[in-house]
């Protein structure tokens, strides 16, 4: 009986601890979207996350008495096409999750800049190359998860020119908008989206007065076109903290924000990411305006 007993409760202890761990992935996300990814357990766990070419070893958070958590913030880049693989090892196994890639029909914009802002003068080169330079080094840092969703819109105003847009400056074709532009009026407060680490602030060429902020995992908030700073470097800052005040310094039309948002260094939509839950499929987040419009006062840059 005694041995019966002890098989009994060796089979049911066996049988808990196979018990698999809850995976939450979305199978469609729209490119140009970022999407969280986790695992759920009633026991503490590691899990490591390979997505495009990185990966990532997360230690499982306590959520609730038996329940524990890992999880991460994850990029669907713009151009991505078809079915992408995120490798989860969870306690040593691994497995394949796939995630499906929707298309956009990104819009293009017209906008019209001051002529040294579309081909640079050579005086500026060795600028624009430090500031990349910078800028690299900034998005390359992997610090603990410090990010929560829904995140903070950073200025009340409403959306002037939205991400992913195909952008034509002065009748030349250059790259997609990387950012949100945000109406916001010379010298108003710009909030971060979340808790984070001020990791770069300083004057860039394109971008003007800017600061960006670490919320680890390396998702990094991007604020431009800043009139004034009001963190510096290595700075711990707080959901809803003021880092800067909007301005129009760098390429720009007109004062406003300039959002951008980078998943392990590659740009996302940072809209969808204010709504609780996130959208992970839609877009691009429209413009109030028409965004085939004449570039006017409030219209953007960069
Ligand atoms: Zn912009």
């Amino acid at each position: 009986m005694k041995r019966l007993l002890l098989a009994l409760m060796l089979i049911f202890a066996l049988s808990a601890n196979a018990e698999a761990a809850k995976i939450s992935v979305p199978d469609k996300v729209s490119q140009g979207h970022a999407f969280p990814a986790a695992v759920t357990d009633s026991a503490p766990f590691e899990a490591v996350f390979a997505w495009r070419g990185e990966s990532f070893r997360v230690q499982a958070l306590r959520e609730a008495d038996d329940l524990w958590k890992a999880e991460m913030l994850l990029a669907m880049p713009l151009d991505a096409r078809g079915q992408h693989s995120l490798m989860l090892t969870i306690n040593g196994k691994t497995q394949s999750v796939s995630v499906t890639a929707v298309s956009v029909p990104w819009p293009e914009s017209i906008l019209k800049v001051a002529p040294k802002y579309v081909e640079p003068p050579r005086e500026v080169q060795e600028q624009i190359a430090r500031d990349v330079k910078h800028s690299r080094k900034a998005l390359a840092v992997r610090t603990e998860k410090r990010w929560t969703l829904p995140l903070l819109k950073p200025v009340p105003g409403g959306v002037t020119s939205p991400f992913g847009g195909r952008r034509v400056f002065n009748g030349k074709p250059r790259a997609p908008h990387k950012g949100t532009d945000m109406r916001s009026p010379e010298g108003a407060k710009v909030l971060a989206v979340a808790d984070g680490t001020v990791i770069l602030s300083e004057a860039q060429y394109f971008g003007g007065n800017i600061v960006y902020v670490d919320h680890g995992q390396g998702v990094v908030s991007t604020y431009a076109h800043l009139s004034a700073f009001d963190v510096t470097p290595g700075q711990s800052v707080r959901r809803g903290q003021v880092i800067g005040r909007s301005g129009s310094t760098g390429r720009v039309t007109g004062p406003h924000l300039h959002l951008g948002l980078l998943i392990q260094g590659t740009a996302v939509d940072v809209m969808p990411l204010f709504s609780d839950p996130p959208h992970l499929v839609g877009g691009p987040t429209r413009s109030i305006f028409d965004n085939k419009q004449p570039a006017g006062k409030n219209r953007s840059a960069r």
